[in-house]
Order: structure tokens, then C-alpha cells, then sequence
């Protein structure tokens, strides 16, 4: 058996998680199974797993240097994070994230839960100064959709910590950050974006170092229900394989984008974090410009979500879901594998249309 730290990461995503025993397909076959017969280490798969689930599990572990689990979506992890604070206790957010989570704690706050307190992504002393006091600190790097960055190694350099630091890594992948290897306690992906990477599940993971940690998120799995059915696991593991040619690909086209992007008179501003595939971009005609481009592009699929071997546009203001701060004209763009040519011909095309 090879260990993660023999191989180069991009290595590890293609030969981890396979079986190994005489005769074994090469990979896990779909396990469409609720129970198993006594004598081997699944009997219930809400409470042990299953083989792939394992599997999967082993393998983001090796990418992001932490025990792993899997969870039925992205939002489905991120539950079971903020199920880790008890009533009264206090959440560091940061003003740029995830509409679902945002929703999510600030929903709690608004139920008594807990209180929420929203930190600007790049404020460093801040995020310093909330590790000291809150319960948890969930950052989100790059944060969606401003692709603002936090800098989690800086921001985990804090004495007395009492914050458990959880980041939401989606944007990044496990190519572009490790934040447990930065400090942080929990690493959370949204696997339906980048892992899976085809547009075709739901899935969600958490790594942590932390054997405390670990063991309440599995009972948080356990009991809230949130495990992930076996086609979304194959399909996951399958996605993960192609994950570093990806990221590659997509990331290279994205910053030759941005930079085309920022030349073209009707963009005024272009957001891109210097690796990756995400660029947000604002028009100078503003929202009635945004949704033209979003409806006149060909090659583009105008469409939510991210992480998509499909390059799409989303329109993230004026659209309600906590996007009051975002600024009007705003075009997330996930860049995809297509053809850099071909990408540029279409959106230069629409753009120049908007005149
Ligand atoms: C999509 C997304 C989520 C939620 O994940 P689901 O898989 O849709 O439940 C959380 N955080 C970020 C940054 C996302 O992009």
C-alpha cells in the first residue's frame, strides 16, 4: 500500500481508493446498500459506511492531510460544522459567503441559537481577534462570489486559540490550498463543484486532524441523517481521478480570461486570486447588461453552481439570497475545460453585442 506523502498529490487522486484484494475490480463497484450480514465491518451504512464511502474517504484524506468524511451535499457538511457550537455560543462569518451557509447561520442566529458576527475576508487582526473569543470561525477562501482571500496561516498564528477554525476550501480545491496543514481545524469541501467536477451530484466532505472533532461529525452524520447515496460516491471518486488535469487546464484559462476580461471596454473590473478558476467580472452597463450577457452567450452555459468541466456565467446581484453587498453588474464565471479559443470567441462576441 502506497502512502499519500510517497506520491505527488496529482498522483495520490489517481490511485487512491482502490481496492486491493485478489480478483477486485479496479474500482468500488455502485453499493446500493442499506445493511449487511454480520462478521465484517459494515451493518448499517447511515452508521459504519460502506466500502466506497471509505474509499472516497481515504482519498480526499491523502489530498487534504486529515481523516475525512463524506456527507449527502456541501450543506450537508457545513450543518454538521456549525452543529459543533452549542446554544449561546458565537460564529465568526465572513460578509463574503456562501449564500446556503450564510442563510444557514444566520437563520440560527435569528432562532436563538447561537450569535453571528461577520468579519471582512482579508482583515487579518480580526479574524485573529475572533479565534481568541468565538466558538467557531468558518472562513471561506477564495470566498464566493467576490473571490476575496483569507489568509488562514496568518490568521491561525493567534495564542489562546478557543475558536474552532473551519474553512470552506470549494473554491480552491485541494490543489489550490490545504488549510490543516495552514492551522486550520476542519477543511470542508462542497464536492458537487470542483471533486465531482461533471455537474452531476451532490456531496459534501470534512477533514479534520482532530479525533474530537471527527467523532462528533461522524455522530453528526449518524443522527442527522446526512450520508451520501452510492452513485453520488462512484461518480465522486470517478470525478476526483481527472481532478488535477482539471484544475490545471481550467486554472490556465481562466487567468489568460481575466486578462482579456480586463481589457474589453465593457468590463470595468476583474476579479481573479491569481490561481484557480473562478473570475468575477462587473459590467459597466450594470445588472441589464449582466443578464443580457447571460442570455446572449452560445458556447456558455449560463447557470448556477461551479466546478463544472462546462465553462458558465451566474448572475450574483440583484438576486436576493444575501447579495446585498455585491456590487450591480456582477458575472461570476466558473471556467471549465473548453478550448481557451473557442471560450473567448463566445463571451468577446456577447460582450461586444452589449454596445
Ligand atoms: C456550493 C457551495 C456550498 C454548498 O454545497 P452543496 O453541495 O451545494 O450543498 C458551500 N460552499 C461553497 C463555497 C459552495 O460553492
Amino acid at each position: 500500500m502506497i502512502e499519500p506523502d510517497e506520491v505527488d498529490p496529482a498522483t495520490w487522486a489517481v490511485i487512491s481508493g482502490r481496492p486491493t484484494s485478489a480478483g477486485s475490480p479496479l474500482n468500488h463497484p455502485i453499493t446500493p446498500a442499506s445493511n449487511f450480514l454480520p462478521g465484517g465491518d459494515h451493518w448499517y451504512a447511515r452508521n459504519e459506511g460502506t466500502d466506497p464511502v471509505d474509499a472516497l474517504e481515504a482519498a480526499i484524506a491523502g489530498l487534504e492531510g486529515g481523516p475525512t468524511v463524506v456527507f449527502s451535499s456541501g450543506m450537508a457538511a457545513a450543518s454538521a460544522v456549525l452543529d459543533l457550537v452549542g446554544v449561546g455560543g458565537t460564529i465568526a462569518l465572513p460578509t463574503d459567503c456562501y449564500h446556503g451557509v450564510t442563510a444557514l447561520a444566520e437563520g440560527g442566529a435569528i432562532g436563538g441559537r447561537w450569535s453571528v458576527e461577520r468579519i471582512e475576508p482579508t482583515d487579518v487582526a480580526s479574524w485573529k481577534d475572533s479565534l481568541k473569543r468565538v466558538d467557531l470561525a468558518w472562513i471561506e477562501t477564495p470566498s464566493n462570489p467576490m473571490l476575496d482571500l483569507t489568509d488562514v496561516g496568518a490568521v491561525c498564528e493567534v495564542s489562546e486559540r478557543k475558536a474552532v477554525v473551519a474553512v470552506d476550501s470549494t473554491l480552491a480545491t485541494p490543489f489550490g490550498s490545504r488549510p490543516l496543514e495552514l492551522g486550520a481545524d476542519i477543511v470542508m469541501h462542497s464536492a458537487t463543484k470542483f471533486i465531482g467536477g461533471h455537474s452531476d451530484l451532490l456531496l459534501g466532505t470534512l477533514s479534520t486532524n482532530r479525533p474530537d472533532l471527527k467523532s462528533r461529525i461522524l455522530d453528526s452524520r449518524r443522527l442527522g441523517g446526512g450520508f451520501p447515496g452510492s452513485l453520488e460516491v462512484f461518480l465522486a471518486l470517478r470525478g476526483l481521478r481527472t481532478l488535477p488535469l482539471r484544475y490545471e487546464r481550467a486554472s490556465a484559462s481562466a487567468a489568460a480570461l481575466a486578462k482579456m476580461l480586463l481589457e474589453h471596454r465593457a468590463v470595468t473590473r476583474v476579479r481573479y486570486p491569481g490561481s484557480g478558476s473562478m473570475v468575477t467580472f462587473e459590467l459597466s452597463g450594470g445588472d441589464e447588461a449582466a443578464d443580457r450577457l447571460c442570455s446572449t452567450v452560445r458556447l456558455l452555459v449560463h447557470a448556477t453552481s461551479l466546478g463544472g468541466v462546462e465553462t458558465s456565467l451566474e448572475r450574483r446581484s440583484g438576486h436576493g439570497h444575501g447579495s446585498d453587498h455585491l456590487p450591480s453588474g456582477l458575472i461570476r464565471m466558473s471556467v471549465g475545460i473548453e478550448v481557451l479559443a473557442d471560450l473567448w470567441h463566445d463571451l468577446d462576441r456577447a460582450l461586444s453585442d452589449l454596445d
